[in-house]
């Protein structure tokens, strides 16, 4: 019997170095953090295990369509505070974005009937009130009913925690079926990407109160107008680089290195070179953080509760038309399974509308696409077809280009009880701080929740806490 191999320990003033904060991964999270840090005057190595940064936020050039696509189109509201503070610091031009005056959706009815929703330019809540009140398409009785949730917002009703479902949070309101199904649900679906049947109504209302307790701007919907990685990716990349920074693409982390007393002392990447740090900043996602723990580590009580984090997917259909569908950059379709619609070459010519005739490329998001993301394009294609002859019973598009694109792991779930489980930013390794929009920022997994992380961990690392 072999005797047994103690593992390698590590200093990192051992291995000559250590004043440099390694950022591990190069999506928002990490990028976020790295601009933060450089612009604090802090050395950074970013090594991001793609060739490409971006992560789940990314876009590429996609034969099918030949455009250049994003993994799946991204919305963003006027409260994404930290991300359009991070985009204005690497320079992402105003016209990048195509920002509403105020908050306005539509959502059709099988049959091609619409439900309007255009708040007032008034301050807010008033402007949501005023557009739930003023609401087409849908009667009194139920606009009514959306007036209720201002009351759990100004405190008058119980809050609900991370135990209490959207649907019994909604029931518990009086929320009528119709209000439910041209409201709440496609907006829960959104921001939770999940089924209201099991996502937590305390992430929601993190949404609903950042949305629509400030100002009248944080609940309009901010639309990337170019593909996602033009917009920040190298913008980033350069102001990371301008300031002594370096950003390694392909090369992904393996090993986080600790000392004899448990600090981070490297990082070891798949090539084997091994990086001396005293401070690593992780924003991978959560499986990808446990393989890089040694294997102690991940028997923390704050990792194991990591392990327990569940995935929720996002299938998104990319679709050449040989014409345009829609009148409007996006509609909602009610109690579908495709929830929303985007006319990306309305998007793309901004507010000046459609710039050309012919092909029309059509974005198509399922959220919380249990059920479909094992679906065969065929099949995906079928439902397409389908749903489009249930909602615009007029239309006869041709399709020209059917691209699938499938993230399985597109955020963690958002079911009841999960948000005890996200880590804070200080892990229980000294020298770890974690980022991703997955840890513990009081918002749901988005851009945003990204971003902040980023920040925080950027924060904590020169607070030197
Ligand atoms: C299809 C889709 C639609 C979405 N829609 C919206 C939306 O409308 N609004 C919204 O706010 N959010 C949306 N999201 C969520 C949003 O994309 C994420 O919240 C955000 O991109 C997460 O950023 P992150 O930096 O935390 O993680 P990631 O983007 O996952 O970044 C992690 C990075 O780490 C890298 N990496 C992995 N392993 C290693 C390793 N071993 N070494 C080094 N690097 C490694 C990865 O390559 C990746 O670049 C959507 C997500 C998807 C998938």
């Amino acid at each position: 019997m072999g005797a047994k191999r103690r593992p390698r320990q590590y200093a990192a003033a051992s291995m000559g170095g250590g004043s440099r904060t390694i950022v591990v991964g190069g999506g928002f999270a990490g990028l976020a953090a790295a601009v933060r840090l450089v612009a604090a005057g802090r050395e950074v190595l970013v090594v991001e295990a793609a060739k490409h940064g971006g992560g789940r936020s990314r876009s590429f050039h996609d034969k099918v369509t030949g455009r250049e696509i994003d993994n799946g189109q991204h919305l963003m509201m006027g409260c994404y505070w930290e991300t359009l503070s991070f985009m204005r610091a690497i320079g992402v031009p105003d016209d990048a974005l195509e920002v509403q005056s105020n908050l306005a959706m539509t959502m059709l009815k099988p049959g091609g009937a619409r439900v309007e929703l255009t708040c007032p330019p008034l301050p807010a809540p008033l402007h949501l009130a005023g557009g739930l009140i003023g609401m087409r398409g849908i009667g009194m009785l139920h606009r009514a009913a959306a007036l209720r949730a201002g009351l759990l917002l100004r405190g008058e009703i119980a809050r609900p925690d991370d135990n209490e479902t959207c649907d019994a949070w909604l029931r518990r309101l009086g929320q009528t079926p119709p209000i439910r199904a041209a409201f709440w649900e496609p907006l829960i679906w959104a921001v939770l990407n999940d089924d209201p049947l099991v996502a937590s109504a305390a992430m929601l209302i993190a949404v609903l109160e950042r949305a629509f307790m400030g100002s009248r701007a944080a609940s309009s919907l901010v639309v990337p107008r170019l593909p996602l990685s033009s917009v920040y990716v190298q913008r980033a990349v350069d102001y990371i680089e301008a300031r002594g920074g370096e950003v390694r693409f392909a090369s992904p982390a393996r090993k986080l290195e600790l000392d004899a007393d448990g600090r981070v002392a490297g990082l070891t990447l798949k090539s084997g070179e091994t990086v001396a740090t005293e401070q690593i900043v992780t924003a991978v996602p959560p499986q990808v953080l446990l393989e890089l723990l040694p294997e102690a580590a991940r028997e923390h009580l704050v990792f194991r509760d990591v392990a327990r984090l569940e995935a929720s997917p996002i299938v998104n259909l990319w679709v050449t038309l040989d014409e345009p569908l829609l009148d409007r950059p996006f509609v909602g379709l009610i109690a579908s399974p495709l929830h929303w619609l985007w006319d990306r070459d309305r998007i793309e010519a901004g507010t000046s509308g459609r710039p050309t005739a012919g092909d029309s490329l059509l974005s198509v998001t399922i959220s919380g696409a249990r059920g479909f993301v094992d679906d065969q394009p065929e099949a995906l294609r079928e439902l397409f077809l389908g749903e489009i002859a249930r909602f615009f019973p007029r239309a006869r598009p041709q399709i020209r280009g059917f691209r699938v694109v499938k993230e399985k792991r597109a955020t963690i779930s958002h079911a009841v009880g999960t948000y005890r489980r996200r880590p804070e930013t200080q892990s229980p390794i000294p020298g770890l701080l974690l980022a991703g929009d997955w840890v513990r920022t009081g918002l749901p997994a988005t851009i945003e929740s990204a971003v902040q992380s980023g920040h925080d961990a950027a924060a904590r690392v020169l607070s030197g806490r």
